[in-house]
């Protein structure tokens, strides 16, 4: 890990749900997992269905 940079400009992120390449807005903010809300719904409701605890 290269400490010079921000933890988000590391950050290689794709959506979890359809796996399309993120670009992370740096500055204030969480880090962007998903291209939609509606994608991270849609992940979290299926990894719920599946048993996992999102
Ligand atoms: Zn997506």
């Amino acid at each position: 890990m290269d400490f010079t940079k921000s933890y988000k400009s590391q950050c290689d992120a794709a959506c979890l749900h359809c796996q399309v390449p993120l670009e992370q807005k740096q500055g204030a903010g969480r880090v962007k997992k998903y291209c939609t809300p509606q994608h991270g719904k849609a992940y979290r409701q299926r990894a719920r269905a599946l048993g996992l605890d999102v």
